[in-house]
């Protein structure tokens, strides 16, 4: 078989590039994947009871990038979901990122922002330096609010402590003062209207893109003649783990499909003191699906398995640095995505560098 390109992953870093280089190249690629489905890590399908749902666990697109918001919206219209999370501390449902409410129903008594200011003030962690996700929390709000909310549950989501983990971990979450219960404050949010992978369905429609399932790309790279590859795995699988095993945190999915309407007040209820699992999901919020059944999904991180999340601490980083000289050297492979990148992305971060990425070629 000759194709111009060879793509390894058919995630949004896979799917854009295939994309872009068949429409605006208008060269032929071959697209492989070792799932049994596109989407990456993304994917949502309709299960045995037709409930929409997320097969790796709670997806929602959310950016301030004009551009990557302008690129999906060729492929899909947008349901106008909302993300909002709940957090259960001290036995109380309470809104996360911590705000006035979260402080108000957690401390029983009323605060203006001018005194919640000053309470964190007051509470926070005098630091000359930030050098770890711990430090990013205690220097906001104290060491109380930290253990509460961010101490175990990073724990248990990482099998480590906080102070063990880059501060882009906790930097993830702001603290607010207002009452702005939204988990993100992206001018662009959303789930696509009939699912991501409908999505990615249309995106890689296209005569000059063939796309192969479950099959990993090494199983037929010999026999496909190419010009370049564009690899979208772990970059420590391309190179034989020359250099050791990069750590990847992993998670066990549990899914259940409860006979009620509805199970919980949220997308996403988050439990960072009790159970072995750190959050619950129920799919029915994002997509307001009507159905007289529900399904929700337990997430229990796990140190082995699939790998879903880049380890962002100092070590992983010089180990991942090591690939990264090897990834440079060669001439027709580009290294993208989460997995490629070793790097803790958000999906409009990887669409952002797959756009960038094809500029490059051009
Ligand atoms: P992936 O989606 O991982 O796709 C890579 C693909 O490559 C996979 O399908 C894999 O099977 C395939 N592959 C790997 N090796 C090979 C090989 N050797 N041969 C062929 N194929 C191969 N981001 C957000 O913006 N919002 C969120 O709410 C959000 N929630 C998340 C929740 C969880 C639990 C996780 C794990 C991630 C979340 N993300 C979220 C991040 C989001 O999933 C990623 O940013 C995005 O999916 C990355 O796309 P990708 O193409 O880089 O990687
Ligand atoms: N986090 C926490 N408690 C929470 C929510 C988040 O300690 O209730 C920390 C935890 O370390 C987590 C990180 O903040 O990994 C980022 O949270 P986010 O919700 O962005 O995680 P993701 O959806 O990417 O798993």
């Amino acid at each position: 078989m000759k194709v111009d390109f060879l793509i390894a992953g058919a995630g949004f870093a896979g799917c854009t590039l295939a994309e872009r280089i068949a429409t605006q190249f208008d060269k032929k690629v071959l697209l492989v994947e070792t799932r049994n489905h596109i989407g990456g890590n993304t994917y949502d399908y309709y299960n045995e009871d037709g409930l929409l749902i997320q097969k790796y666990g709670p997806h929602i697109f959310h950016s301030n990038l004009r551009d990557v918001w302008d690129y999906l919206c060729r492929f899909t219209e947008w349901n106008g979901y909302v993300h909002r999370v709940i957090a259960v501390v001290r036995g109380k449902e309470v809104s996360l990122p911590i705000n006035l409410d979260t402080m108000e129903r957690l401390y029983e008594r009323k605060f203006t922002s001018e005194e919640l200011e000053k309470y964190f003030e007051q509470h926070r962690v005098k630091l000359d330096r930030i050098r770890n996700s711990r430090d990013v929390v205690v220097s906001q709000v104290g060491e109380e609010l930290y253990d509460l909310f961010f101490k175990n549950y990073t724990k248990k989501q990482w099998g480590i402590y906080p102070d063990e983990l880059d501060p882009e971990v906790t930097k993830r979450l702001p603290v607010r003062f207002n009452r702005d219960t939204r988990y993100f404050t992206d001018r662009y949010q959303g789930i696509p209207k009939h699912g991501f992978t409908r999505m990615f369905e249309r995106m890689i429609d296209n005569k000059n893109i063939h796309l192969l399932l479950k099959t990993d790309y090494r199983e037929i790279i010999d026999s496909v003649d190419y010009n370049k590859l564009i690899y979208t795995g772990p970059i420590d699988y391309y190179f034989d783990y020359m250099f050791g095993e990069l750590p990847y945190r992993s998670l066990d999915f549990k899914f259940e499909t409860l006979d009620m309407e509805k199970y919980q007040n949220a997308g996403v209820v988050n439990y960072p003191n009790d159970y072995n699992y750190t959050r619950i999901t129920e799919f029915k919020h994002f997509y307001f699906q009507q159905h007289h059944k529900t399904t929700i999904c337990y997430e229990y991180p796990m140190a082995e398995g699939d790998p879903y999340y880049p380890i962002p601490k100092p070590e992983c980083r010089e180990i991942y640095q090591k690939y990264k000289k090897e990834a440079d050297k060669l001439r027709s492979v580009y290294f993208i995505g989460r997995l490629a990148q070793y790097k803790y992305l958000n999906m409009d971060q990887v669409v952002a560098g797959a756009l960038k990425l094809f500029e490059e070629l051009i």
